[in-house]
């Protein structure tokens, strides 16, 4: 997706941001996730230098590595951080237009609650997938 650019914003208008070279889509079925949404996530990615967000995020610890960034005023969950990688994660959800963007498959499927079930026939991995951008051993986020 080089060069197309793709544009978001949070539920009230205030924080919005723009995007090239957005990553596929990855299902997210950690805890973390669950904790924050309420069920597992959706999200894209973008290295920091690829992407411009306006408005006031709040950034709040999620654990001693990570943080999730909400718009300060309507409280909609935009971005996910690690202190350990490149990319920031970005909620799908949140995207304008979604144009171009697969869906990759499904991540921490070892967390993933028991009242569902994954049907779609993507790819499904305990941890990250063993791509060699992420640690897949047993990974503490
Ligand atoms: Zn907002
Ligand atoms: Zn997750």
């Amino acid at each position: 997706m080089a060069d197309t650019v793709h544009t978001g914003k949070c539920l009230c208008g205030g924080v919005t941001y723009s995007a090239v070279n957005l990553t596929d889509i990855w299902y997210c079925h950690c805890k973390q996730c669950q904790h924050l949404t309420g069920y597992y996530i959706a999200a894209a990615g973008a290295k920091r230098e690829d992407i411009t967000i306006e408005g006031d995020v709040n950034w709040l610890p999620v654990s001693d590595r990570t943080k999730s960034g909400h718009c300060a005023a309507c409280g909609s969950y935009l971005f996910w951080n690690a202190a350990d990688f490149d990319t920031i994660s970005i909620l799908a959800g949140s995207l304008n237009g979604s144009d171009g963007l697969a869906v990759k498959g499904h991540i921490f499927v070892s967390q993933k609650g028991d009242y569902y079930d994954i049907t779609d026939g993507l790819p499904q991995y305990d941890t990250y997938p063993p791509d060699g951008t992420r640690p897949t051993e047993e990974f503490d986020l």
